[in-house]
């Protein structure tokens, strides 16, 4: 046994300090970055923020409604070959949507039957399992970077700067970072196992771009201001499930609790999810999600103006013309505390 001395760090410990700048109002600050992928060496250009390939989050309409400011989607992996050949058929959907998949058979043989139909529509793919330490998921990575060598290939989850440096060497482009974080995942109370979000950032971004690769922090933002700090921590691109649930464009199933209409938001490894795609949850294993009902907070436009207008505002507070500068004009001071919380 061995114990880590140095202190980890999530976003609730740090703020961003501000910095002397020049520039006077929002308006003035660029959030859009432009990447060229170090394997497929395809251009994407757009605000790097991610819906989650979650039920509720990962639908067609999240995507479309994204895209209208330049975000982007990785769809959830219950749309049949139709319904996301038909998507991927729509204009500029393949540039900036994510067609996501896991390891198994059926998802290696429904990926391949699409692609061949797909006339070089689909071009960004997400392949995600909750432990990307496994030999199954590096050689999955091997097999689908050997077959499809021009695919912009986002993987993970990690959280260490080894494991993203082994992936980034595999074929990948992205390394989707974060086990544990998220709001409806409960990996940490089940398994113990974890990384606190911004640490893993630092260091899993670090790693990465030493290479020429990129990372996607996954999980755990619960405010703008979340989102700030993982882009000054290093993340190129951030995934989002929770920020984004309860919105009209989620798609999911209402229920009804003591006369109020509530939409049911559940992790991916839950019950309640396994219960509706895997017959539910197998002897030898515990769920990792949970399921919360949330307020209905329709349509998503308002809360994407609350994210950008957040992250743009940092930008200011440090003088970061561009999204790109705000790592570099970061510095963390380590708090105690950080909101007031006398209003509840
Ligand atoms: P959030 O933005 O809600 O904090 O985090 C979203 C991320 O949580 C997803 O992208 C995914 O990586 C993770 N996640 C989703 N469902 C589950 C689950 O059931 N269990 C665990 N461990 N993680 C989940």
């Amino acid at each position: 046994m061995r114990i880590e001395q140095d202190i980890k760090l999530d976003f609730k410990d740090v703020l961003i300090r501000p910095k002397r700048s020049t520039l006077t109002s929002r308006s003035e600050v660029d959030i859009s970055r432009e990447f060229v992928f170090l394997h497929s060496k395809k251009k994407y250009s757009g605000i790097p923020i991610v819906a989650a390939n979650m039920d509720a989050t990962g639908t067609l309409e999240m995507a479309r409604a994204l895209a209208r400011h330049r975000l982007s989607a990785a769809l959830h992996k219950h749309y049949s070959d139709e319904e996301l050949l038909a998507f991927f058929a729509e204009p500029g959907a393949g540039a900036s949507h994510f067609y996501s998949m896991g390891i198994t058979v059926p998802d290696l043989e429904k990926f391949r039957r699409i692609m061949d139909k797909a006339n070089g529509t689909i071009t960004n793919v997400c392949v995600d399992v909750a432990n990307g330490y496994t030999k199954a998921f590096i050689s999955f990575i091997h097999k689908l970077r050997a077959a499809y060598p021009e695919i912009t290939l986002m993987a993970g989850n990690v959280v260490t700067g080894e494991m993203t440096e082994e992936l980034i060497l595999d074929g990948v482009d992205i390394v989707k970072v974060g086990i544990g974080p998220g709001s409806v995942c409960t990996t940490r109370k089940m398994a113990g196992v974890g990384y606190p979000q911004l640490s893993a950032i630092i260091e899993c971004a670090d790693a990465a771009h030493g290479l020429g690769g990129l990372i996607c922090a996954d999980g755990g933002c619960t405010s703008p201001g979340d989102l700030a700090k993982a882009f000054g921590a290093g993340a190129d691109f951030i995934m989002l499930g929770g920020m984004l649930a309860g919105h009209d464009e989620c798609g999911t199933d209402f229920v009804e609790v003591n006369g109020v209409r509530k939409m049911r938001f559940y992790g991916m490894s839950s019950r309640e999810a396994m219960n509706k795609y895997s017959g539910g949850v197998a002897g030898y294993r515990a769920s990792e999600g949970k399921e919360v009902l949330l307020d209905a907070r329709g349509p998503i436009e308002a809360t994407l103006q609350d994210i950008l207008g957040g992250v743009r505002s940092a930008c200011t507070y440090v003088g970061a013309t561009k999204l790109k500068e705000l790592s570099k004009r970061t510095t963390f001071v380590r708090v105690t505390q950080q909101l007031n919380e006398v209003f509840g």
